[in-house]
Formats: C-alpha cells, sequence, structure tokens
C-alpha cells in the first residue's frame, strides 16, 4: 500500500459520512418543509369551510344558535337559531324559510297604489 492511497482512502473514509449527513439532513428539512405546506393548506381548507359553514344558502351569517325548542315546527333541536325577532328555529326550518325569504324577495315587484 502506497501513501497515496492510503491518504484516498482517509479522504475517502471523511468525505463519505460527511456527504451522507448531510443527505440525512437535507432529507429531513425538505420532510419538514413539505409537512409544513402539507399543513398550511390543510388549515386554510378547513379554516374556510369553518367559515362556510358559518354563513346560510344566502351567504349571511347564521344567528347565534344553541340548544332548544323550535318554534316553527315545536321539534327539540341540539341545533336551535336565536333570531333577531325572538323567535327560534331549528336548521331545517331556518333554511326553509330562508329560502322562501329569497324566493319573496326575487318575486317582489313594486306596488304603485293609483287607486285614487
Ligand atoms: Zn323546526
Amino acid at each position: 500500500m502506497n501513501p497515496n492511497m492510503l491518504i484516498r482512502l482517509l479522504w475517502l473514509l471523511i468525505i463519505v459520512p460527511i456527504a451522507v449527513a448531510f443527505m440525512v439532513v437535507v432529507f429531513v428539512v425538505a420532510l419538514m418543509v413539505a409537512k409544513y405546506v402539507a399543513w398550511r393548506v390543510d388549515d386554510s381548507i378547513s379554516r374556510r369551510m369553518i367559515e362556510r359553514q358559518k354563513l346560510d344558502a344566502n351567504g349571511r351569517p347564521y344567528p347565534s344558535k344553541g340548544r332548544g325548542l323550535c318554534d316553527e315546527c315545536g321539534g327539540m333541536s341540539e341545533e336551535v337559531f336565536f333570531l333577531p325577532t325572538g323567535r327560534r328555529m331549528c336548521k331545517t326550518c331556518y333554511e326553509a324559510r330562508s329560502d322562501a325569504q329569497k324566493d319573496s324577495e326575487s318575486q317582489q315587484e313594486p306596488k304603485h297604489d293609483n287607486a285614487s
């Protein structure tokens, strides 16, 4: 074994572990970045879903809700909306009502009373 070969062998013994360690670090960092990006995307999707759950079919925010009896159908529900008018409505009745409201809003025509 000549000294030149010994130096090359030592060089290889130093360089290879450093290169392997570097690749492991790069892999771990890439994995963490990928996980973080996936978490951020998942977070924004769930945030958007939560925001959408707060809005009714007309895009208006739902009134405050709680457990109680529905004034419309008289049924007991886990989710009863407390309307500003003081009425309580379950989700089914509330959505049926807001649909009816939307229909009446679109069918509203300007009335002119020219009886005189
Ligand atoms: Zn109801």
